[in-house]
C-alpha cells in the first residue's frame, strides 16, 4: 500500500526516526544483517514483525547449522542472533512495518507502533508464512486441533492420533516430533512418493509410531468445538472416507510475506521478490534476503548468508549514494 507522503509527514502522531539501514523481520537472515550492518557502524533497527526470530522460532531443534553438532532449540538459536547483533549496536524493536513506500528517499516505512522510519537502506526479510489447507473447517478449528506447529503445539496431542498433511521435510520433520506426544502420527500425503529427503525419510521409517496414507489428500476437517475427524478422499480412485483423529497438523509449505511491496519491488508469479547475485531489489538501496526472496533453499544457514550479504551490500550502497562510510 502507497503511504500519501503530505499525510504523514504532516501527522504529528507519527514519531519519526531517520536511519541508515532499517531491517524488517527478525528471523536468521534479519538478525544476521543486523549483525553485519551493527558491525559496520551502521547502527541498524531491527523491526521484528508478527514473530521475534520468524519460523526457525518454531522449529524444536536444528540440526544442520554449522557449529552446534548437538543441534541448537530454534528458540535459543534466536536469541544467541539477536544477542550477537545487540553487541555490535543493533537495535530491535517489537513493532510491524504496516505501510511502506520506496517511492522516494529516505524510504518510509510506517509502523504498527506509531513511528514513521525515513530510511536510507532498507532490508527485506520478512520471511514465508505456513500455506493453508483451504478446506472447509480447517479456519474454524486453527487453535482447536489444527495446527501449523508441532513444536508449539504438540504437547496438546498427549496419547492421541493426529495427521500430518504433506510429504516434505518438513511434514516428517514435525511428525516424528510429534510421535513423542502422540499415540500415532500419519503422513497423508497426496502423492505415493514422498518429497523428504532420505535421511529424513529414514529416521521415519524407523519410527513404529508413523504410519502412512497415500494418494490421499483431506477434503474437510469436520469436529464439535475441537476436531473429531477427516473426511478423505483417494486421489485415484475418488473414494472418500472418513477417519477419525484429534489433531490435524498442516505442512505443505510456504508462500511469501511480501504483500507491503506489492506493485514497488519485482517479484515473481508466486510473489516473491525477486533480487540479484548481490541482493539488490529492483529499488536502488532496497535489499532483500531470506525465504522471501528465496523459494528454494530455505535453510537457517542460506538465510543468514544472504542477510549478511545483504547488509556488507546495503553498506556499499551507504558509502557510495548516500554518503556514509560503512
Ligand atoms: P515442501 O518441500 O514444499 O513440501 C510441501 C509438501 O506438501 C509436498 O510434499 C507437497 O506435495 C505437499 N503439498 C503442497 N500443497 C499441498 C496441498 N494443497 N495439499 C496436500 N499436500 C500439499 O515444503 P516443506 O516441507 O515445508 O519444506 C520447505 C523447504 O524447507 C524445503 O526446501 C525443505 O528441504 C526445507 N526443510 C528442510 C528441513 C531439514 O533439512 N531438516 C526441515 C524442514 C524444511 P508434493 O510432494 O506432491 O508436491
Amino acid at each position: 500500500m502507497e503511504l500519501n507522503l503530505s499525510n504523514l509527514s504532516s501527522n504529528k502522531d507519527l514519531q519519526e526516526e531517520h536511519v541508515r539501514v532499517l531491517i524488517l523481520g527478525s528471523g536468521p537472515a534479519g538478525l544476521s544483517a543486523a549483525l553485519y550492518a551493527a558491525r559496520a557502524d551502521l547502527e541498524p533497527v531491527v523491526l521484528t514483525g508478527m514473530e521475534l526470530g520468524g519460523q526457525v522460532s518454531l522449529t524444536y531443534i536444528v540440526e544442520n547449522y554449522p557449529g552446534f553438532p548437538e543441534g541448537v532449540g530454534g528458540m535459543e538459536m534466536v536469541d544467541l542472533f539477536q544477542k550477537q547483533a545487540e553487541r555490535f549496536g543493533a537495535r530491535v524493536e517489537i513493532d510491524l512495518a504496516d505501510q511502506v513506500d520506496l517511492s522516494e528517499k529516505p524510504f518510509r516505512v510506517k509502523t504498527s507502533n506509531g513511528k514513521l522510519f525515513l530510511a536510507d537502506t532498507l532490508i527485506i526479510t520478512t520471511g514465508a508464512s505456513a500455506k493453508h489447507l483451504e478446506v472447509p473447517g480447517e479456519q474454524e478449528f486453527t487453535g482447536r486441533g489444527v495446527s501449523y506447529c508441532a513444536t508449539c503445539d504438540g504437547w496438546f496431542f498427549k496419547e492421541k492420533q493426529v495427521i500430518v498433511v504433506g510429504g516434505g521435510d518438513s511434514a516428517l520433520e514435525e511428525g516424528i516430533f510429534l510421535t513423542r506426544y502422540a499415540d500415532n502420527v500419519t503422513i497423508v500425503h497426496r502423492r505415493d512418493e514422498l518429497r523428504a529427503g532420505a535421511v529424513l525419510q529414514e529416521r521415519a521409517q524407523k519410527n513404529d509410531k508413523i504410519g502412512y496414507m497415500w494418494n490421499t489428500v483431506v477434503k474437510e476437517i469436520v469436529g464439535n468445538g475441537s476436531v473429531e475427524k477427516v473426511r478423505l478422499v483417494d486421489t485415484e480412485t475418488g473414494e472418500e472416507r472418513d477417519q477419525p483423529v484429534e489433531g490435524v497438523f498442516i505442512f505443505i509449505g510456504h508462500y511469501p510475506n511480501s504483500d507491503l511491496f506489492n506493485g514497488q519491488l519485482e517479484m515473481d508469479d508466486q510473489g516473491y521478490i525477486i533480487v540479484d547475485q548481490r541482493m539488490h531489489t529492483s529499488v536502488p538501496g532496497v535489499f532483500a534476503a531470506g525465504e522471501i526472496a528465496d523459494p528454494h533453499f530455505r535453510q537457517v544457514v542460506t538465510s543468514a548468508g544472504m542477510g549478511a550479504a545483504a547488509a556488507m551490500e546495503a553498506g556499499h550502497y551507504l558509502d557510495e549514494h548516500v554518503g556514509y562510510s560503512a
